[in-house]
């Protein structure tokens, strides 16, 4: 049976038709689906139980649940979402005083095998539906609520998986949750990030693409970076920077670099230069993460690093955040994420 969910409003409107109902049970189901954010059939309580028998009979709601949730000593909340068909992915919670942001996964496992990443290890699984993007934020917000007394600020989509690699889904439900139709959220306060594939940005640009856009750079020298992060190995410096243009001159939006800094490996005042170059061309903020520790080997830059990186950047006017490292203790940290651990 298909899920509810999965098909187009004109065929739910031609399914109400034929089966006698009238038309603007169509609206109520709808808002009931994405406004609502209803998991099951039970939930939708202005719909008669003879139409919900009639849906019962040839739809289902391929659910996602929250499988456990654990709370970090700041706050932070990490959940493990069971698919329908057993598969498993995190989100998580991250409140400070006046936001909560939720990070959602885009993919079961990532393709991508950044080296520093625990996700990675996983593999490629397979990639979510829009519904299971939107399943996420719905069940955090409610979480939310009970935990902090303030639904979800922001989303991130800086879980499992790249994004621009599940682009039709992630669009999708980029549009669930900003339209009027479904949460309304305004698209400032979503961001998308990506490894950088600029076929992928170039596409965001000419869809009117209104989130923001972080890029994981991470290295600002070419060849190393290929080292770092082996999916670049396809793509030049070149072709992502042109890309990145391309997406500010049809947006007008800066676009947010983050850098992880690797203790000696590329947090150099050297690395900071060659950054500097990299952004050169294009209007940025660059967010400077502390390495959370994974299996990979690599170490968090010692303080001293970090100050002279940020000195120098500062000292050529470019926007710089320190990004420290939020819900470590229960895993839950950028690059932590890994199938139910
Ligand atoms: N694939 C997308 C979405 C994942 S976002 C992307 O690459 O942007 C997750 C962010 O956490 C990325 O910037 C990623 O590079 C970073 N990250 C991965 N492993 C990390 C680690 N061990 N410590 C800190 N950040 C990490």
């Amino acid at each position: 049976m298909n899920d509810l969910r999965h098909i187009t409003s004109d065929e739910l409107a031609t399914f109400l038709v034929e089966n006698g109902e009238k038309k603007f049970r169509l609206g109520q189901i709808e808002d009931w689906l994405w406004k609502k954010g209803a998991q099951n059939f039970d939930e939708m309580r202005n719909i008669s139980t003879d139409l919900k028998k009639k849906l019962q009979g040839n739809f289902t709601f391929f659910n996602t649940q929250i499988e456990t949730m654990v709370q970090s000593q700041d706050g932070t909340a990490k959940f493990i979402f069971l698919l329908h068909d057993g598969q498993r992915i995190e989100g998580v919670l991250i409140p400070t005083e006046t936001r909560v942001t939720a990070c959602i996964s885009s993919q079961v496992g990532c393709a991508l095998r950044c080296s520093f990443c625990a996700t990675g290890t996983m593999g490629f699984i397979r990639n979510l539906h829009f519904t299971e993007i939107f399943d996420q934020f719905i069940l955090m917000n409610r979480k939310s609520q009970e935990l902090y007394n303030q639904t979800i600020t922001n989303i991130v989509y800086m879980g499992m998986g790249e994004p621009l690699m599940n682009y039709e889904n992630v669009m999708r439900s980029i549009d669930l949750l900003t339209s009027p139709k479904g949460q309304g959220l305004s698209p400032s306060r979503i961001t998308l990030s990506t490894v950088g594939i600029s076929m992928g940005i170039r596409r965001l640009a000419d869809d009117g693409f209104k989130p923001d856009l972080a890029l994981s750079l991470h290295c600002a020298d070419e060849v190393k970076r290929r080292r770092l992060m082996p999916v670049t190995e396809h793509q030049t410096f070149e072709m992502l920077q042109d890309s990145l243009q391309y997406f500010h001159q049809k947006t007008g939006k800066r676009i947010t670099i983050e850098y992880l800094l690797l203790k000696n490996w590329n947090d150099s005042v050297n690395d900071a230069k060659r950054l500097f170059h990299f952004c050169r061309p294009i209007p940025v903020k660059i967010n400077l993460i502390e390495y959370n520790s994974t299996d990979s080997g690599f170490e968090r830059s010692p303080e001293e690093h970090v100050r002279q990186f940020v000195d120098f950047l500062e000292s050529k006017n470019l926007i710089v955040n320190i990004r420290h490292s939020r819900g470590q203790d229960i895993a839950a940290a950028c690059g932590q994420l890994v199938k139910g651990k």
